[in-house]
């Protein structure tokens, strides 16, 4: 059910900014609870950080507003928004210590010299770099310099968060690690957040709610699980996650009476059976579909197996959990895909 619009923090309101002929964000409505980690996902150039930087005053609608608590700010600068940045690649002043690379925002705002030593020194041990204080950006790693610019954009205490693809600049491990970092951040400091990224599984991860966005519009809004449960497009299909679009005469007999004109079925490659041809039937096979193909490619990535299974002109991504006492198959070996009715989703072309 949707929450009543009193709790909205942040609304924007059939925004649009044009670059020339270009709508870099196209009519945007869109309202944020408090508190709430909203991830803006799409591929580059789909309008993220325009969003971002309209929000933060950086850039200016063409059309529409953006309302703060209930009240426009189209009128308030940037600088007067109280909100906490992190811009993609960090932004940290490279000829200012960490400390001082603190101490800035909170200078900004007028707060006392005593006060701000103290914040600092709270916020270091709160990112866990109490003994980095006084090095330059420059010498501390990507994953040390994320942890100054989400320390720096939160140390003036701000109601909101917006970070720039925060992870973008990090290597797979590390990424991993901070993505616990800032969750365990925005559940302690519970700031509203949004947090943009072309990066599937850090939305997925980090989000109570995830925008997916393409050529700046939203494609669909809901919560992980649903976004990726129920796609309502082919592209949010693809983009979050692999999907088999089972279309064209390969699939023809999997048409179901359901179907609406303008969708295609789809099946995500965990929720395929792979099988000898041979092989008993599961249980209730009438709530499954079955066809034939042969195996393209196997690779194997720890505790996946992923298959490519070649049905007629289609291939199918098949991804098995390993067990012990599995059958696998080998490249040019005969199969049967299985998958329940049921885990077949409708999508829009
Ligand atoms: P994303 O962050 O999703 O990669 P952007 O918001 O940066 O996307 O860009 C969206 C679109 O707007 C792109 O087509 C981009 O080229 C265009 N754009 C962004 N900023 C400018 C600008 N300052 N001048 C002209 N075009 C811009
Ligand atoms: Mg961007």
């Amino acid at each position: 059910m949707e929450k009543p619009l009193a709790l909205s923090q942040i609304e924007f309101c059939n925004v649009t900014k044009l670059y020339g002929p270009v709508a870099a964000v196209k009519d945007l409505s869109l309202a944020v609870r408090q508190g709430e980690f909203l991830t803006i996902l799409g591929p580059s150039g789909s309008g993220k950080t325009t969003a971002l930087m309209l929000l933060a005053g950086f850039v200016a609608p063409s059309k529409g507003d953006i309302l703060i608590s209930g009240k426009s700010v189209a009128a308030v600068p940037s600088y007067r928004r109280d909100q906490g940045i992190v811009f993609q690649n960090y932004a940290l002043f490279p000829h200012l210590t960490v400390r001082r690379n603190l101490e800035f925002p909170l200078e900004m705002r007028g707060v006392k010299a005593a006060d701000r030593a103290r914040r600092v020194e709270h916020i270091l041990e709160r990112v866990h770099l109490t003994d980095f204080g006084n090095r330059m950006p420059s010498q501390l790693s990507g994953g040390q310099q994320q942890r100054v610019a989400l320390a720096r954009a939160l140390i003036a205490d701000p109601p909101i968060l917006l970070l720039d693809e925060p992870l973008g600049a990090l290597d797979r491990n590390l990424r991993e690690q901070m993505q616990g970092e800032i969750k365990r951040l925005h559940k302690e400091f519970g700031k509203t957040t949004i947090c943009v990224t072309h990066d599937q599984e850090e939305a997925l991860t980090l989000s109570d709610r995830i925008v997916v966005m393409r050529a700046g519009q939203i494609e669909q809004i809901d919560t992980p699980e649903a976004l990726y449960d129920r796609p309502s497009t082919r592209f949010v299909a693809n983009f979050l996650g692999e999907a088999n679009i089972l279309e064209g005469d390969d699939f023809k007999n999997e048409a179901n009476a359901a179907q609406l004109s303008g969708t295609v079925a789809m099946v995500r490659p965990e929720r395929v059976c792979i099988a000898a041809p041979a092989a008993p039937k599961r249980a209730e096979a009438d709530k499954r579909q079955s066809v034939i193909g042969k195996v393209d490619d196997m690779t194997y990535a720890g505790p996946v197996r992923k298959y490519q299974v070649r049905v007629g002109h289609s291939m199918v991504i098949v991804r098995e959990h390993v067990a012990s006492g599995q059958q696998t198959f080998k490249s040019g070996e005969e199969v049967r895909l299985e998958w329940l009715r049921s885990d077949v989703r409708y999508v829009a072309v």
